[in-house]
């Protein structure tokens, strides 16, 4: 048996092998690094596979985000609600842009943002939700863009962990993670569902006025050469980490149907266990399991991390702490308790290997040693 890793690039890579390395040897025959044409092929191509209007490749997921808050306008004191169990990065942008993160509880079952918890925590300072599609399942997004209509906020979805993920509202329209709200926002972070060689980014929106101000953004506050109409970033997607996304998003959906066949085996396996609780899943929403994460609510997490520890299998705490415990994010208004839910994921979740490259072996050495 190969063995088990979180992720699994060396076994990925070595299948594409022949058209990533024709890829990036391109790229170096042309010495085109930065702004070179596949930066272009590939953003055409995300459009096509995403349905955006508009992709804006930048430099990683965070900088995505950033340059989505920056570009709606906001000032200083303005509030962004987003969920208190995520990733820092959906946070950490809002903070430093001097912008008030308002964080929310999430649902037990999808550990998504709670859209009724979004609807109490709006005050007449709100002026953008960022809902994080987190593990790789939307947020439940026809009643969010709902609330977020009737109180004129904007929408900037975090779909750094959720690219591919459709989602399907009730009139039949179907949508993918990070289309939906006024401007979506996804991450190439190597271990991500897309994952590049190194650090890349993009960011979605249908919006043209949007499209052409993040653009501008994104390179120096710049339209016309060295003519800065505001205090920009500077952020791109190089051309190297393009030629490889660009091998790699004709085999996306494979790639999400592998971690759909891997999480299937995960919850056939745990399903009759009522201390090992699988993902829920959101009827709305297809689900592509950028992590399978189990809830443990009375088996002891820590002695399973250390037993699958032994047996040589990695499993991660995804998050082990909210947003509203973090030190650098301590605020007055909130005190531990105030998020109980988000506060019981992060002492009971556990996050299994889930990759592309997990065969029956593996996985059924996995789940052996889960239940052992
Ligand atoms: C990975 C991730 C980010 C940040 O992406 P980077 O490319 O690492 O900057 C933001 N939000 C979430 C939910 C993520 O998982």
């Amino acid at each position: 048996m190969r063995p088990i890793q979180m992720v699994d690039l060396q076994t990925q890579y070595q299948k594409i092998k022949a058209d990533v390395d024709r890829g990036i040897e391109e790229v170096i025959a042309s010495a085109q690094f930065i702004k070179g044409p596949k930066v272009n092929d590939f953003r055409q191509h995300l459009e096509q596979y995403t349905g955006a209007r508009h992709v804006i490749p930048v430099g990683n997921g965070t900088d995505a985000l950033q340059i989505a808050l920056m570009a709606l306008g906001l000032k200083p004191g303005d509030e962004v609600i987003t969920p208190t169990f995520t990733f820092i990065a959906t946070a950490e942008v809002v903070a430093l842009l001097g912008l008030t993160p308002v964080v929310v509880d999430v649902e037990w079952e999808t550990m998504n943002i709670s859209v009724e918890a979004v609807r109490r925590a709006i005050t007449p300072r709100t002026k953008a939700i960022v809902p994080v599609h987190l593990f790789g399942q939307c947020a439940d997004m026809e009643p969010l863009l709902a609330v977020a209509k009737e109180h004129h906020l904007y929408v900037v979805e975090d779909a750094c962990q959720a690219i591919g993920a459709q989602y399907t509202f009730s009139d039949g329209t179907v949508r993918q993670a990070g289309t939906m709200g006024d401007i979506g926002c996804t991450s190439f972070f190597p271990s991500k569902n897309l994952g590049c060689y190194g650090d890349g980014g993009a960011i979605f929106t249908n919006d043209d006025a949007l499209a052409d101000h993040m653009q501008a953004i994104a390179n120096h506050g710049m339209r016309v050469r060295y003519h800065h109409d505001e205090i920009g970033v500077n952020s791109r997607l190089d051309s190297l980490q393009a030629a490889i996304l660009d091998a790699k998003l004709p085999h996306l959906d494979e790639y999400i149907a592998a971690r759909q066949a891997a999480a299937d085996f995960y919850d056939k396996a745990f399903s009759e266990r009522e201390d090992i609780l699988i993902p829920g899943r959101l009827a709305a929403s297809t689900h592509v399991f950028h992590q399978y994460t189990l809830r443990l609510v009375s088996t002891d997490r820590d002695a399973m991390r250390e037993r699958l520890a032994a047996n040589n299998i990695p499993a991660m705490v995804y998050y082990p702490i909210p947003l509203h415990m973090q030190k650098a994010y301590r605020n007055p208004r909130y005190r531990e308790g105030d998020f109980p839910v988000a506060e019981r994921l992060a002492g009971c979740v556990l996050s299994l290997p889930m990759h592309t490259e997990l065969d029956n072996q593996q996985l059924e050495y996995i789940v052996r040693s889960v239940l052992a």
